[in-house]
């Protein structure tokens, strides 16, 4: 059986724009970049496989339909720019402390549980995979799930991160940064190790 490698995204602050209990698609807007950033890395062979954390279902704010009605807006304007994320998975459950580092539901990030749960479904190669974010909690689910490696991103919550934070192993400004580094590591897999903290995509 032949395993594919997946980027997984966080949604909020890296994909669109971090809005607060986002509930109403009229507030979905990408990122600048991020569609483009999508393209290269489905066209450079990874499957793209968004994980994001929706306590407002957990909390009451929103349903799984209404929930649906956000990523149908999100699809919507993704196809506009011709590209589209492979699989969506999501974490209703409402955290009751507020440690971005604590696993208090193995589905919610930083739990590992909806990256491994996409794994299995879809034959992915978790240590050939990425995690990308704008939150510690993104890029340790990735540490915990055992991706290969992990990028913070600027955008969003992302200015209060850590570049030494040893959960990340690169930050950079945006998604399409991120997609660039990913591409130049592939050509250049020997970048990996010796900037393992660079800022630069
Ligand atoms: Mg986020």
């Amino acid at each position: 059986m032949k395993l594919h490698p997946a980027v997984f995204l966080d949604r909020d602050g890296t994909l669109i724009e971090q809005v607060h209990h986002l509930v109403d698609p009229s507030k979905v807007r990408l990122i600048p970049g991020a569609a483009d950033a999508v393209t290269r890395l489905r066209a450079a062979g990874y499957r793209i496989v968004l994980v994001t954390n929706q306590s407002v279902i957990g909390r009451g704010l929103l349903t799984e339909e209404g929930l649906n009605s956000v990523h149908a807006e999100m699809s919507k304007q993704l196809a506009a720019l011709g590209t589209h994320v492979d699989r969506i998975y999501f974490c209703p459950v409402a955290p009751t402390v507020s440690d971005p580092r604590l696993v208090e539901h193995p589905d919610r990030k930083p739990g590992p549980g909806m990256l491994w749960r996409a794994a299995e479904e879809h034959q992915l190669d978790l240590s050939r995979s990425w995690m990308i974010g704008d939150a510690v909690s993104d890029v340790l689910a990735g540490r915990n799930a055992g991706v290969g490696g992990t990028i913070g991103v600027r955008t969003g919550y992302g200015a209060q991160l850590d570049a030494e934070d040893p959960a990340m192993d690169y930050l950079v400004d945006d998604l399409l940064a991120a997609a660039e580094l990913i591409a130049k590591l592939q050509t250049d897999p020997s970048g990996a190790s010796a900037s393992p903290q660079s800022n630069e995509a």
